[in-house]
């Protein structure tokens, strides 16, 4: 009896047991597998030492090839299965792939990869806590299932991205397999009892016969990427010129890196007036990039970067310091510095830091600044996809008397009642709404209707971007009290800033 312990399928049930790392059967196999391995080892113990029936050993040993398939099954199930969702992990995923690359049909239908990412699932685990982030993937991960259906695999790649193999159809039923998804997440999932967006960017790679899984994964990623840091809620399609555009990118996220630590950023301050007289009462600091070779660089072109290359808190720090630091040297030569206000644009990333308020605090105390000659502005979008620190953020510089702005109003929720929950004191009303606001009596009457609104909040409120004169004056018509825009000057450097602060004339000089 005991040869038969040595040859035929125990032999390989142990050749397979000796090939698993020590304790992955017991620790990655379920009690069931466990209690029956237990039952097997006893009966093999009991034939080997000779206390059992004989019989024993033989049962067993076929037994043990089941045991050996299903624990095969098992933990082929568990290797290949995202825990969460229940959907294919990556490892499937990329197998799939290489399969499906590997076998394309002469003139058959391209296979594509689609990568999603969740722009707003860190927003629901910080928001709300990491059960509803749990939840939140678990509802998309059954959207996505529901709407993409088979032959093709949804897998869960890991954090807020999934992915879906797309094969067998032509190229356009792909392109409406992305509108089908974009629609089905349009509806809000409601977590914890809140309801929240669940905006995905999506990146597509078409595939071809012989592409290697990992390359596809890595372009429709990139993809994906170039889809996000145009906003929420786009589809790309991988072209080759998207490895160039990447990789200048991560030239100049190196690139800015080295001019906030250089001082290769400066400041420009845009003057903020009073209406109807033009006098300065305020100015606006908005940062720029003397880039070395491209010349002198408007955020736009730069702060997407510095957000996707983690920049935005050394960079915001910097703006901060040299803004008050130069307000600190405007004040005590004016006539009336109470009235003075410098307005600093914060980003959500900063908005995140929990040691902003503390590093303001000490700002204004190095340079003798009182809290109240400082504003922050805050977007909507800034407020909306903040977390708990956010809400702290501005209640606390609230507290220490930093005036608190929503600018771009008009362009986001503005939503009134939400504002007024919030320590805000001002509201800046976008340039796209004030564009046609002399030109066209329906918008100036809704500009005229968003004004009483906010004042009705309680809010003070600023026109931003007033370029001409018959816009300044249907806005001081209007009873808007100040105003912003390059009518009344551009953004200027802090000497010409001093110089007009000097002068005490209104703007548009010369009038
Ligand atoms: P924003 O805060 O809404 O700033 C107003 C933008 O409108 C500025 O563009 C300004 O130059 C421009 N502008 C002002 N008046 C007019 C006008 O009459 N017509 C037109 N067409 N444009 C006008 P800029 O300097 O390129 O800044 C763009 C955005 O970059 C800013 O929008 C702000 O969101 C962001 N930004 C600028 N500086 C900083 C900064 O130091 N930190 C952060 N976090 N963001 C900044
Ligand atoms: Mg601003
Ligand atoms: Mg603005």
């Amino acid at each position: 009896m005991a040869d038969s312990l040595t040859d035929g399928p125990w032999q390989r049930f142990q050749d397979e047991l000796a090939k698993l790392p020590a304790g992955e059967l017991v620790v990655r196999l379920g009690e069931a597998v466990d209690s029956r391995m237990d039952d097997l080892m006893a009966a093999v113990e009991r034939a080997a030492t000779g206390t059992g029936n004989p019989q024993d050993a033989v049962v067993p040993a076929q037994d043990a090839v089941g045991l050996l398939a299903q624990a095969r099954g098992e933990l082929r199930r568990l290797t290949t299965t995202d825990p969460l969702t229940g959907l294919a992990n990556r490892t499937l995923l990329v197998e799939r792939l290489q399969e499906v690359f590997d076998s394309v049909p002469a003139g058959g239908n391209q296979p594509s990869l689609m990568v999603l990412n969740f722009d707003t699932f860190k927003f629901i685990n910080d928001a709300l806590g990491h059960d509803a982030g749990d939840a939140a993937l678990a509802a998309v991960a059954e959207r996505l299932v529901r709407t993409v259906g088979k032959p093709h695999l949804v897998a869960r790649l890991g954090g807020g991205d999934f992915a879906i193999l797309v094969e067998g159809v032509p190229a356009e039923e792909t392109l409406q397999l992305t509108a089908k998804i974009r629609a089905v997440l349009e509806t809000d999932i409601v977590v914890a009892d809140v309801p929240v967006r669940v905006e995905a960017s999506i990146g597509v790679r078409f595939g071809e016969a012989g592409l290697a899984a990992a390359q596809a994964v890595h372009d429709a990623d990139m993809a994906m990427q170039a889809a996000r840091s145009k906003g929420g809620g786009k589809v790309e399609f991988f072209v080759p010129t998207m490895q160039e555009v990447a990789r200048q990118r991560v030239q100049l996220i190196s690139e800015l890196r080295e001019a906030i630590t250089f001082g290769g950023l400066q400041l420009r301050y845009q003057p903020v007036v009073q209406l109807p007289t033009g006098r300065i009462i305020g100015a606006e600091a908005l940062v720029r990039w003397d880039h070395p070779h491209r010349g002198p660089m408007r955020p736009d072109a730069f702060l997407t970067a510095a957000e996707s290359g983690g920049l935005m808190a050394d960079l915001g720090r910097w703006v901060l310091q040299e803004a008050i630091s130069q307000l600190g040297s405007w004040l005590p030569g004016m006539e009336n510095p109470e009235a003075f206000k410098l307005h600093v644009n914060l980003s959500p990333d900063e908005l995140r830091q929990r040691d902003l308020v503390a590093l303001v605090r000490q700002l204004l105390a190095d340079e003798n600044v009182p809290a109240g000659n400082l504003a922050m502005e805050i977007t909507e979008h800034a407020i909306m996809t903040g977390n708990s620190d956010t809400t702290r953020t501005l209640a606390d510089f609230g507290a220490l008397g930093v005036g608190l702005e929503i600018d771009d109003f008009g362009t986001g929720y503005s939503s009134i009642s939400y504002l007024r929950n919030l320590p805000v004191d001002t509201a800046k009303i976008d340039r796209s709404l004030i564009q046609d606001v002399a030109g066209d009596p329906g918008q100036r009457d809704f500009v005229a209707a968003i004004l009483q609104l906010i004042r009705a909040a309680g809010l003070n409120v600023v026109a931003e971007g007033v370029e001409t004169r018959e816009q300044a004056d249907q806005l001081s018509a209007l009873g808007c009290p100040l105003a912003q825009g390059f009518y009344f000057s551009r953004p200027v450097t802090a000497e010409q800033l001093t110089v007009l602060l000097q002068a005490n004339a209104p703007l548009p000089a010369g009038n």
